[in-house]
Order: structure tokens, then C-alpha cells, then sequence
């Protein structure tokens, strides 16, 4: 999609601090980060947020819950970890393109809302 900023990220024309990346995600540090380790896990292909999830794309949101536990150990995430996703204006997403934020390094909030 043309003016998505993660779309740009996933094809290298914007700097991002790579973790992890395949043929179908690629992960990055969050550039604001909420927790001492914040990565962003994203489909290469755009989807607009997890009110686009379908027969037809939900593999590639499979693959990205494959990597999760990959980069949380890669990261050193042995105590646990959040896996966040907003979808819309209620839950204030910022980028209309699929994300996981993947939160940890440190005790949060019993809050998630
Ligand atoms: P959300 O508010 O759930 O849509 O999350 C969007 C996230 O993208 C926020 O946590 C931002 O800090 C992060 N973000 C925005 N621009 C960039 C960027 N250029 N590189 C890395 N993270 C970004
Ligand atoms: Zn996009």
C-alpha cells in the first residue's frame, strides 16, 4: 500500500532497528518504547489491523504467532511477556498496518485497558 509507514519499514525505504525478519514478517524496535524490551511484529504484505483477518491472509498471522516465542527467547523474555495488538479509534491505533507489540523485560501493569 502506498503512504503506509510500516509498509516502508517492512521494505527497508524507512531506517528501523531490525530484530527478526522471513519471507513473510518482519520485527523492529518500537521507536517509543513502552517496556524495556518493545519489538513490533508486522506482515511484509499490508493488512490494515486484525479487523482485516481472513481466510485469505490468516496464515501470515499464524507465522507471526510462530515468531513470537522466537524473538521473546531471542530477547531474553524468560519471565514472561504481553503480546498487544490495537484495532481501531477505541483502542487508539496509530499505524493502519497489522501489528504485534510485543512488551516485557520488566513487571507491567495488571491494567491492560
Ligand atoms: P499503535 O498505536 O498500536 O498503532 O502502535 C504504533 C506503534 O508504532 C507505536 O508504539 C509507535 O511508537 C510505533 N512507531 C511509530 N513510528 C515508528 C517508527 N518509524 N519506527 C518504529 N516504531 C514506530
Ligand atoms: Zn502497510
Amino acid at each position: 500500500m502506498t503512504d503506509c509507514l510500516f509498509c516502508a519499514i517492512a521494505e527497508g525505504k524507512i531506517p528501523s532497528k531490525k530484530v527478526y525478519e522471513d519471507d513473510l514478517v518482519y520485527a523492529f524496535r518500537d521507536i517509543n518504547p513502552q517496556a524495556k524490551t518493545h519489538v513490533l511484529v508486522i506482515p511484509k504484505t499490508h493488512i490494515g489491523s486484525c479487523a482485516e483477518i481472513n481466510e485469505e491472509n490468516s496464515a501470515i498471522v499464524a507465522r507471526i504467532f510462530e515468531v513470537i516465542p522466537k524473538i521473546a527467547e531471542a530477547e531474553g523474555l524468560k519471565n514472561g511477556f504481553r503480546v498487544i495488538s490495537n484495532s481501531g479509534p477505541d483502542a487508539c491505533q496509530s499505524v493502519h498496518h497489522l501489528h504485534f507489540h510485543i512488551l516485557g523485560g520488566e513487571q507491567m501493569s495488571d491494567k491492560m485497558a
